[in-house]
């Protein structure tokens, strides 16, 4: 119910245009995001590779309607794809296809990521293109697999709780196609996914070993400590453990004191407000830890 409260709060335009403007919104969002600008990330990058964690850098933004907005996008990644090779920053970036241009015409969104794929392929990184609602599925694997193929270094991300990411992964798996296993953020109606959270949970298991067994280094991007543990077994170099930054920073260091691979997502941008939104949703008593630190401060 408070979920999909959030979900629907996040999807208020006019809502979002405040938020993402007010000045007391900062310290609200600071514990889930980086900053506003690259540098910022970047020095919370450098912070975490210095501990030993991995990052995927996100600049926060979706279902952009513009081509200019769409060309700024791709112009704003490839100048961190720059600066994480030139600082020697040890981060691949997550990007969003609507945010490339994907609600404005396919051919224009399948350029500008060409161009992050084919530039992170020459600083030998990679391109991780996180999944959005259920109606963007195919077109968002149709650009990943035809990238794949191009050039190797992309990672597809697919969500446990959908029904036909079982299928999504055997195809994956048989591309030699590296996957981000997520159990999914969006609201999505009964007729494609799992509505119950121990339905997602159990396929999120099972999707995890079919990763684990049969896929190219998988990334199990999860919180839950039950789907952690599934892991654990694997060997440590065949595969990565995936969180979000400012959660659950007590598991991210526990896995790394054991010597698991584990990769922080480093959100950043004036853009933030959705995002935000999914995390207070998936944990809503995140709403007055952050009130009760914003009064404290
Ligand atoms: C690296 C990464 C990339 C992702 N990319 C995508 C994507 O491309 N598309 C997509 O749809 N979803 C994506 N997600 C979000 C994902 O789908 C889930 O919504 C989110 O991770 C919560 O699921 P969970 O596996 O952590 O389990 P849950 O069952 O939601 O949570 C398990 C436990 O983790 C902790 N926890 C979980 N979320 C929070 C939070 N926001 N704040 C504080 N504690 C929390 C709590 O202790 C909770 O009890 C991504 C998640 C990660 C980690």
């Amino acid at each position: 119910m408070l979920r999909s409260f959030f979900i629907f709060l996040s999807q208020q335009k006019s809502l979002r245009r405040w938020m993402e403007q007010s000045s007391f919104a900062k310290p609200l969002t600071r514990r889930f995001i980086a900053g506003n600008t690259l540098e910022e990330a970047l020095t919370v990058c450098q912070k975490l590779n210095r501990e030993g964690i991995l990052t995927t850098l996100d600049y926060l933004g979706e279902s952009v309607t513009a081509i200019e907005e769409a060309k700024l996008s791709r112009d704003h990644c490839l100048d961190a794809i720059r600066l994480i090779q030139e600082r020697k920053i040890d981060s691949t970036i997550s990007v969003k296809l609507t945010q490339l241009g994907l609600d404005i015409d396919q051919n224009l969104c399948y350029d500008n990521a060409r161009q992050l794929v084919a530039l992170a392929q020459q600083t030998h990184s990679r391109v991780e293109f996180d999944m959005e609602s259920s109606g963007y599925v195919d077109r968002t694997l149709s650009i990943v697999h035809r990238l794949h193929q191009e050039f190797g270094c992309v990672r597809a991300v697919l969500q446990a709780y959908l029904f036909r990411t079982e299928a999504d992964i055997k195809t994956s798996n048989a591309l030699g196609l590296p996957v981000r296993i997520c159990k999914g953020a969006y609201a999505e109606p009964d007729t494609v996914a799992f509505a119950e959270k121990s339905e997602v949970d159990t396929n999120y298991l099972k999707m995890t070993r079919l990763l684990l067994e049969e896929g190219e280094y998988p990334a199990i991007a999860t919180h839950d400590d039950r789907m952690v543990a599934s892991a654990t077994s694997f060997p440590k170099d065949k595969f990565e453990f995936q969180m979000l930054y400012g959660v659950r920073r007590d598991l991210q260091r526990k896995l790394l004191a054991q010597g698991f691979r584990i990769r922080v997502y480093v959100p950043y941008g004036e853009a933030w407000y959705p995002y935000f939104m999914r995390r207070l949703a998936e944990r809503p008593a995140n709403v007055i830890f952050l009130l009760r630190n914003f009064f404290k401060n």
